[in-house]
């Protein structure tokens, strides 16, 4: 179960300032990873934690030797350019660091003067991949985006029957993963109108983002041996934001019989913190299934994934245009969902990604599938809002969109409130669409 302990405390300040103002992403009671250097320098990447609008360098921190035994094995563990290595060591290394940072970062703390030189303000960084991401798996998680896009895939058999047993997901791409700050060159490929005859080649002309939760793996598993459902939440090092952008005329001409392939590995865009699993404790919601739906199988059905297997993260998606941005004006929101109407928790996905034998690796990523709300405003992409690209988006400044339009830098958020706990986000996922190179 998730358990809540003194990190998590709501009266918890910092002696960074910046982390208490109620507003930032990142309190103490966040403390999330990210791989940084000083940009445009040369300097060596290294794994960072976050503390209001400033880093903590975790090969400074771990050269000096400020912490013990499991603490600080895990700081030195994150003081290279992946985090895979600290991923991979448990929840024991995890949160004896996240003690040892909290204590350490704490309004009073006698290490203050020492971790101030640590210091570097997120205004002045670059990010990069916090780990190595050997394979990525994208799910399909919710149903009310199943449904609704299928029912524009295929508008007499809109949810198949499958959906409602199996946590439907397919094999990803990580090479065209990146973190937030990310461009990439609009997709070209095959694509053929319904009166067509013929298919045809050139640039995506209905491109399209998808509004996800990514999942970190931690500890491996060997092949062949399963990641029981009681056991899944010791294997989940964390949460990030998401955006799998999707090339939706590429995408449904290729997509039956095998599923998604060049619609969606041009580029991914990962936010570039990790939200720790033990930091979203506060946040985690019973899961249930409606009476009149299939109960989960036994495998993917226990008594900790029913009573607190959910998370309660808010997420939102905006738009900037090419044209706003030489305006000065700030990104517009397009739409607000949660990751708490999500059909599967993140347990039953590793569960079930493993029952057949397959091993994770630690760094091991995926996607949630785009967890759209059941209203519609809650879509998680223009597919869903536009209807198919049957309706029009008209944005303050009087320009329109069905999909997305050359210079359009699409802007992602996620964060968690609760009463009695802090407000923590994962900071921005943004990425930007250059034209197709033809
Ligand atoms: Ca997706």
């Amino acid at each position: 179960m998730p358990v809540l302990n003194e990190t998590h405390e709501l009266s918890l300040t910092s002696w960074v300032e910046s982390a208490n103002s109620g507003q930032s992403d990142f309190p103490i009671q966040n403390l999330p990873f990210a791989v940084f250097r000083r940009a445009a320098s040369d300097e060596a990447f290294r794994g960072g934690v976050a503390i209001g609008d400033q880093i903590i360098d975790m090969a400074a921190l771990a050269a000096a030797g400020l912490f013990n035994a499991d603490a600080q094995q895990g700081a030195q563990a994150c003081a290279g350019d992946e985090l895979n290595a600290f991923m991979g060591m448990g929840k024991n290394i995890w949160s004896a660091l996240r003690l040892a940072l909290s204590r350490a970062l704490r309004t009073g703390a006698a290490e203050e003067a020492q971790l101030k030189a640590m210091l570097v303000a997120q205004a002045d960084v670059e990010y990069k991949l916090p780990c190595r991401i050997g394979d990525y798996t994208d799910f399909y998680t919710s149903v009310y985006h199943a449904t609704a896009v299928g029912s524009l895939f295929r508008p007499d058999n809109p949810l198949l029957p499958n959906y409602k047993w199996v946590p439907i997901g397919y094999h990803g791409r990580s090479s065209s993963i990146d973190v937030s700050g990310q461009s990439f060159l609009r997709p070209q490929g095959q694509t053929k109108a319904p009166d067509a005859a013929e298919p045809s080649f050139g640039p995506c002309k209905r491109l399209d983002y998808e509004l996800e939760m990514g999942i970190y793996v931690g500890p491996a598993n060997e092949l062949g041996a399963p990641i029981e459902i009681g056991a899944a939440e010791d294997h989940i090092f964390g949460l990030c934001i998401f955006n799998d952008w999707s090339a939706r005329d590429i995408q449904a001409w290729e997509y039956q019989p095998l599923g998604p392939f060049l619609a969606k590995n041009f580029a991914s865009t990962v936010s570039p913190w990790i939200v720790t699993n033990e930091a979203l404790a506060p946040y985690r919601i019973e899961w249930s299934r409606d009476e009149n739906d299939p109960q989960p199988l036994p495998y993917l059905n226990s008594e900790q994934n029913s009573a607190a297997g959910g998370y309660d993260v808010d997420m939102e998606v905006l738009l900037q245009t090419e044209q706003m941005r030489n305006a000065g004006q700030p990104a517009e929101r397009l739409s607000v969902s949660s990751f708490k109407y999500s059909y599967w928790t993140a347990a039953q996905m590793l569960t079930h990604h493993t029952v057949n034998g397959c091993n994770m690796r630690s760094g091991d990523f995926f996607g949630s599938g785009t967890q759209s709300g059941p209203v519609h405003e809650e879509a998680g992409s223009l597919l869903e809002l536009t209807v198919g690209g049957k309706q029009t988006i008209t944005l303050s400044n009087g320009e329109t969109r069905k999909f997305l339009e050359d210079g359009d830098a699409v802007v992602m958020r996620g964060w968690c409130q609760r009463d009695g706990a802090a407000r923590i986000g994962f900071g921005d996922c943004v990425g930007t669409v250059l034209p197709a190179k033809v």
